[in-house]
């Protein structure tokens, strides 16, 4: 009998792996984002055109690329943050795979446009399929880097047909600068249509965290804002800070909650659902609360690791420190409540 069992073509193995990253605009986005504020940059501007599928286009003004490391950027598994797997557990940066720019890569034409400090002019370079396509050519451009993704899925057709509408795929990528945005402090962002000439979104550096949400969920939100403060607790590992909407605050949208775990974006069920829990005994039914928080876990005890998108996050002592979040928030709650039937019985 002829064995039937072969290893795959290289490319399709890449053509794969690229598709369980990258599912959709919004995570070639976050990639690029997260790639801009691992670089340092303080100012992360976006294109966007027909839903990212078109164009996708991020600016920052981060450290930029080495000429040097041009030619193995979009390489997989290339990367200038983690050497040794047990650095894993102390990693402050978002990208630490060397997967994103070579995943891209594969499913979309990539052009870099990036100059370095002590560089006098910036250089310009296409890749396809992980490989540089020619070599570097000197261009004018500023300190920082332009990551230009074109064409996104041209030769993955079955999920070029799965993707929704531009429209929805912008509103996709809004919803996730937008999380990023109210996050990041002394970062500014800003998000725009191809051809639009008002900004979607636009955050200023200098903005303090009720800007950035009021910026981006309005006024109503902003306006009836209460402050969580976790103060550290050593012995699970955790602290944090929030903004969370008080009981004055009146709305049907049910927005998932904008947590951050350890800079992370992320979704967390289990935390989700003890919070709504604690809004539920003093919120009218129906009534769905606002939700900011970002907690820091001790880096040993969470394993960024489980998920390719890396949005799923696992830690330790879940239980306790889930418990501690649901205190802070029911205390501040109780508190606004008291002080509000005071206001309205004297
Ligand atoms: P990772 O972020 O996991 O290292 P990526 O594929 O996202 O992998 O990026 C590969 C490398 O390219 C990064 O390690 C970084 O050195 C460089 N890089 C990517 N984007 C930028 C950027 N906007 N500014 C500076 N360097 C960048
Ligand atoms: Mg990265």
């Amino acid at each position: 009998m002829p064995s039937i069992i072969k290893a795959l073509d290289e490319t399709v193995v890449n053509k794969i792996a690229a598709g369980e990253i990258i599912v959709g605009p919004v995570n070639a986005l976050k990639e690029m984002m997260e790639n801009s504020i691992d670089a340092g940059a303080s100012t992360v501007d976006i294109l966007v055109r027909d839903g990212g599928l078109k164009v996708l286009q991020v600016t920052d003004n981060g450290s930029g690329i080495n000429k040097n490391d041009l030619p193995v950027l979009c390489e997989r598994f290339t990367t200038s943050k983690l050497t040794a797997f047990e650095d894993l557990r102390s990693i402050q940066t978002y990208g630490f795979r060397g997967e994103a720019l070579a995943s891209i890569s594969h499913i979309a034409r990539v052009t870099v446009t990036t100059k370095t400090q002590d560089e006098a002019c910036a250089w310009k370079v296409s890749y396809a399929a992980g490989k540089m396509v020619g070599s570097p050519k000197p261009t004018a451009g500023r300190d920082g880097t332009v990551i230009l993704v074109e064409d996104l899925f041209y030769n993955v057709h079955s999920r070029l047909r799965s993707l929704r509408s531009s429209n929805e795929e912008f509103a996709k990528i809004l919803d996730c600068v937008g999380r990023y945005a109210i996050n990041a402090s002394h970062i500014g962002f800003s998000c725009k249509k191809f051809g639009e000439a008002q900004f979607a979104l636009a955050v200023k550096a200098t903005s303090t965290t009720r800007e950035r949400i009021r910026t981006v969920f309005g006024r109503t939100v902003a306006e009836n804002l209460v402050e969580l403060n976790i103060a550290e607790n050593s012995e699970i590992g955790v602290s944090g800070r929030g903004q969370v909407s008080n009981l004055n605050f009146v709305s049907k949208k049910s927005g998932s909650p904008v947590l951050f775990i350890n800079n992370r974006l992320v979704t967390c069920d289990p935390l989700r659902r003890v919070l709504y829990q604690v809004y539920g005994s003093y919120l009218a039914k129906g009534n769905k609360p606002f939700i900011f928080l970002s907690l820091s876990i001790r880096p040993d005890l969470v394993d960024v690791n489980v998920h390719p998108t890396k949005q799923e996050v696992r830690f330790l002592h879940d239980e306790e420190i889930i418990g501690l979040v649901a205190n802070q928030l029911e205390d501040a709650l109780a508190s606004e409540d008291t002080s509000r039937s005071f206001k309205t019985t004297s």
